[in-house]
């Protein structure tokens, strides 16, 4: 057997581990007794166009070809009406012909990454980054180099980043709203990078990607999010319903390889033989259908609005330092102790489950996903509180 794999499948993920004890510790105790943070799982439903879909497409009485297979890129009318509302919505001409729909956004990175790598190349990681992007660069043999973001926001350092990009360097992932911080990347920002990833592909005479990795595009409490293609053309977007739509367990996203890419029907066909090379053809048949009506809208986001307003104001007003997030539902708190896992340990004896940042690429901090019930924030301020005086007296 792969020893590789296997030693990756005994290693669960932090966030499982604490997720699965979470479980143990519900079952002990009583589920309301729990403070649970750890999970990015949606907690409002779907709109209501969702479900309305679905039963409307299960009782048209065309089951077979409801659940039959599409092409392995996705169903044409389908892709047609996601490039659609891109050209729409951020007036980047586009065409089904740049779509691959994918299980979600986690299938969108693997594929990208395997199309855009070749074995000894490398992928900037901005840090904090989501802990996955590791174990899918090294599935695309790339090699990973993380660049630590500056100042309380962890924006993207440019001096090290200039720095760090060579004659290897294939492409950069780009998470914006951020998971772990919940902060968004001005365009200004996007602009800096966009010019010197230009500079830095004509200095190397390679096109060094900006893989947009967007499953929280749409989870933002005022600020914009600047559409990555419309300001670099090598741009390849991973899109997810997952969060947006609150469907993270239906695995329904896609890819789309901007037509301003260099070679762009060259690097689709690459996209196309890295999901075929891994088995992932013909995502979900009957959800392909029901994303076709619901693109672009979005679950009642007013309520982590709520939870962020209510869990920011509660932790500073004890005295725990944390940037506000403008995006996403995650909030990054500082740790009370250098070593974040002790911290997490410690609120664990307040019933509270934080994930530690370490594998984040953050050392000292802590991630809170707010995407919970209100009443379970209101509850936790307490243990948050007492936590808080075990450290400060
Ligand atoms: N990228 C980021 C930043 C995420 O936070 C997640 C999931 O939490 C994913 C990708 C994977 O999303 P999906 O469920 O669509 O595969």
């Amino acid at each position: 057997m792969n020893k590789k794999m296997m030693n990756l499948g005994k290693q669960p993920s932090v966030i499982r581990e604490i997720f699965e004890y979470s479980n143990k510790r519900k079952s002990e105790i009583g589920a309301d007794k729990v403070y649970d943070f750890s999970l990015g799982n949606p907690s409002i439903p779907a709109p209501a166009l969702v479900d309305d879909t679905i039963k409307e497409l299960a009782s048209s009485g065309d089951s077979v070809a409801l659940h039959g297979y599409t092409s392995a890129q996705g169903a044409m009318p389908v892709r047609t009406q996601i490039a659609k509302n891109i050209t729409k919505r951020f007036g980047v001409e586009a065409s089904a012909q740049n779509i691959y729909i994918t299980c979600g956004a986690a299938a969108s990175l693997t594929s990208t990454l395997k199309a855009v790598c070749n074995d000894g190349d490398e992928v900037i990681l901005l840090a904090p980054f989501f802990p996955e992007y590791s174990v899918f660069c090294e599935n695309a043999g790339a090699k990973t180099q993380v660049v630590l973001g500056v100042g309380d926001n962890f924006a993207p350092d440019f001096d090290t980043l200039s720095k760090v990009i060579n004659k290897n360097t294939a492409a950069i992932i780009v998470n914006s709203p951020n998971n772990p911080t919940g902060a968004i990347i001005p365009q200004s920002d996007i602009e800096k990078l966009a010019a010197l990833l230009k500079q830095k592909s004509e200095e190397f005479g390679r096109t060094i990607y900006i893989v947009a990795d967007e499953p929280y595009r749409e989870l933002t409490y005022g600020a914009d999010v600047p559409y990555i293609p419309s300001l670099y053309d090598n741009t390849i977007v991973c899109y997810s319903y997952s969060k947006s739509l609150s469907l993270p367990g239906e695995r329904i996203g896609y890819v789309f390889v901007s037509p301003r890419c260099e070679c762009s029907d060259d690097l689709f066909a690459a996209i196309c033989g890295a999901a075929r090379s891994m088995g992932y053809v013909c995502a979900p048949s009957l959800m392909q259908r029901v994303i076709a009506k619901c693109d672009g809208m979005t679950s009642d986001i007013s309520l982590y609005d709520k939870n962020r307003t209510l869990l920011y104001n509660s932790l500073t007003e004890i005295g725990y330092s944390a940037v506000k997030p403008e995006g996403a539902f995650y909030l990054f708190m500082k740790s009370l102790e250098e070593d974040a896992n002790a911290f997490c340990e410690r609120a664990k004896k307040y019933e509270l489950l934080l994930v530690p940042a370490d594998s984040f690429g953050a050392k000292g901090y802590v991630r809170i996903s707010y995407c919970v019930d209100y009443d379970t924030i209101k509850n936790s301020i307490p243990a948050f509180k007492a936590l808080f005086e075990e450290y400060k007296g």
